[in-house]
């Protein structure tokens, strides 16, 4: 006789809404809004625990403390989200954030900024346009971040103006633009202006158009940051966190400094004999930034590039750093989140997240990737997908997409499209983990369907319909009750729904009303098809009407062997007369076993 084992249990929510599902849904650990670990995993022995402080430890040193309230000089007028949550006021953009994070009521958004642990990225001037005001932080859904932006050999300002609108559409939160070439000014106005996501840059790229980087200056620096964040822009990466001293602790790395503005800097500091100007000259770039409300996005210039230097003495000697940094902005008044790593083996992946936390005071952390193995370049959308799952459980909050270009050349369309989609997956995969309430509906609603045997509503959830619509009418473009990857007799969905009236599939919106055969292919699903190399248009159209007759389907009726139609043995027969006929000939692949 066996035991049964417990289930471990931490108290999280059921991320479904209708606590539907017959395990408690998530082992995450019960919620914490308000407190350091918001939504979390439980801790593996050994991790470092959340910081007691938080940006209310930071204040600015001419605030004072009256009957538990803090109050700001005489004459003092708040300009960022961190200001006005200190000061306890509920803001606009805090009010249409919390309507998109349901689980959340404006007044703990509210706290969550106060506290530091969430950040509304919103430059007043964009919000004074197309900016749709959305958060980052873990109390919240996770966000995903694409990177865009022309190169010195390759794209332009429409190609990258048609990049954001297609990143938006692909659900991407916060858009950067990393130009390097070509007009980088008048790409970052369009962009902005045609976005309604929080747009983000790293000023030093611009910083050194038509100079060297050792010809940087200070008042260089103050100007282009003063002229981006008056043109809108929401966050800046800002690598104010590698220094002088952290130089010789890459020497025995792989891959050495991987980070475009760690490397500029690191030859500055080189060259000059001196540390690096925007760690020296922090307060002077906080002031710009407060005044705009952009937000810090504290860069990790000394990231790890490869697997063999995730978690060294350089990275963590960086990230202490940025911790340092995020209480003197704070001070200042403006909001930050961190940027983290890069190439991380996937048992290092929790440590670093929750290092991060306790360093950084809770903090929003902004995870690049990480990828989890460095040998496929290529796909490395999806090795880096599996570790951004992992931090986005283990505490990211923000995941910077990476596409099948990495490292190779500057993302395509598609490559925008791809980076995008892998990563709304490790998004939203982290987040059901986490409990995070309501969010699983989105796949219970989908499970309904597929048990239901209800193509259309199928499609209709799938985060990409087009393609889940045209893998399925590729081999049967008919309303059967199974599809072509068992067929009829080994459909075990069609045959659980002979055997119990499952009640999922009963549902309210879920019942198969009139069955029709499937549209036939839209262009956009042909081309789907056409890409993947295996059919061209002209076959795929051949083979659906082929398979259409062959099941014996009339226009607005269901396929003859669809087994609501006819009793089973007829539908069983006509499979082996018809549709096996179509597996000899080569037309329909075999049911796999
Ligand atoms: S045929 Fe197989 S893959 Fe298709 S619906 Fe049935 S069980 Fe699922």
């Amino acid at each position: 006789m066996t035991t049964q084992q417990p289930l471990p249990l931490h108290g999280a929510h059921n991320p479904s809404s209708l606590k539907e599902g017959t395990n408690p849904g998530s082992f995450a650990n019960a919620p914490n809004v308000g407190g350091p670990r918001s939504y979390s995993s439980p801790d593996t022995p050994g991790m470092p625990a959340p910081s007691s402080k938080t940006a209310w430890d930071f204040m600015p040193l001419d605030w004072e403390q009256r009957e538990g309230k803090w109050v700001a000089p005489i004459g003092f007028v708040p300009c960022t989200q961190l200001e006005f949550a200190r000061l306890g006021r509920v803001t606009d953009a805090m009010r249409r954030v919390a309507e998109k994070e349901t689980h959340l009521s404006a007044e703990q958004i509210r706290d969550e900024v106060a506290a530091g642990r969430l950040i509304i990225p919103a430059n007043r001037e964009h919000l004074a346009k197309s900016l749709v005001p959305m958060c980052i932080g873990r109390a919240s859904k996770t966000k995903v971040n694409a990177n865009m932006g022309a190169s010195p050999v390759s794209s332009g300002t429409s190609d990258e103006v048609e990049k954001l609108k297609w990143a938006e559409r692909w659900g991407a939160d916060t858009v950067m633009d990393l130009s390097t070439g070509g007009d980088i000014d008048a790409c970052r106005a369009a962009i902005i202006q045609a976005s309604t996501v929080p747009i983000g840059t790293v000023p030093i790229y611009s910083m050194i158009l038509g100079r060297k980087i050792e010809d940087l200056t200070l008042p260089v620096i103050l100007e282009s940051l003063r002229h981006q964040a008056a043109q809108g822009v929401d966050y800046f990466t800002i690598h104010a966190g590698v220094l002088r001293e952290h130089l010789p602790l890459v020497t025995k790395r792989l891959i050495g400094i991987v980070s475009r503005g760690g490397a500029l800097l690191a030859k500055w500091m080189l060259v000059h004999g001196k540390q690096n100007p925007m760690y020296e000259h922090f307060e002077e770039i906080c002031a710009i930034m407060r005044e705009y409300d952009v937000s810090f996005s504290l860069g990790d210039g000394l990231r790890p590039g490869g697997l063999a230097d995730a978690s060294d003495s350089a990275q963590l000697a960086e990230l202490h750093t940025l911790g340092e940094l995020t209480e003197r902005a704070w001070r200042m008044g403006c909001q930050v989140m961190v940027e983290g790593p890069g190439h991380v083996p996937f048992d290092q992946i929790e440590y670093n997240m929750k290092l991060q936390r306790t360093v950084c005071h809770g903090a929003p952390f902004y995870v690049l990737g990480p990828l989890v193995t460095d040998v496929f370049p290529g796909y490395d959308h999806i090795t880096s997908c599996i570790g951004a799952t992992a931090a986005a459980y283990h505490g990211a909050s923000m995941l910077c997409y990476v596409t099948p270009k990495e490292h190779l050349g500057l993302p395509k369309k598609d490559d925008v499209k791809q980076g995008c989609i892998a990563y709304k997956i490790a998004a939203h995969a982290g987040d059901v983990a986490l409990g995070i309430p309501s969010v699983r509906d989105w796949d219970d609603n989908l499970t309904k369907a597929r048990a239901a045997l209800n193509w259309e509503k199928h499609f209709e959830l799938a985060f990409d319909t087009d393609v889940a619509r045209a893998f399925h009418d590729e081999d049967l473009d008919v309303d059967t009750d199974f599809c072509a990857m068992c067929g009829h007799d080994w459909c075990s969905v069609r045959i659980s729904k002979e055997i119990v009236e499952f009640a999922s599939g009963k549902a309210e919106g879920f019942l198969r009303e009139k069955v029709e055969k499937s549209g036939a292919l839209t262009m956009a699903q042909q081309e789907i098809l056409a890409k993947r190399g295996v059919l061209s248009p002209e076959e795929i159209h051949r083979l659906a009407s082929k398979t259409r007759s062959a099941v014996g389907v009339a226009t607005g009726a269901k396929a003859a062997c669809h087994s609501d139609a006819v009793d089973s043995k007829i539908a069983r027969d006509l499979q082996d007369e018809r549709l096996i006929q179509l597996v000899r000939a080569g037309v329909v692949e075999s049911p796999s076993v």
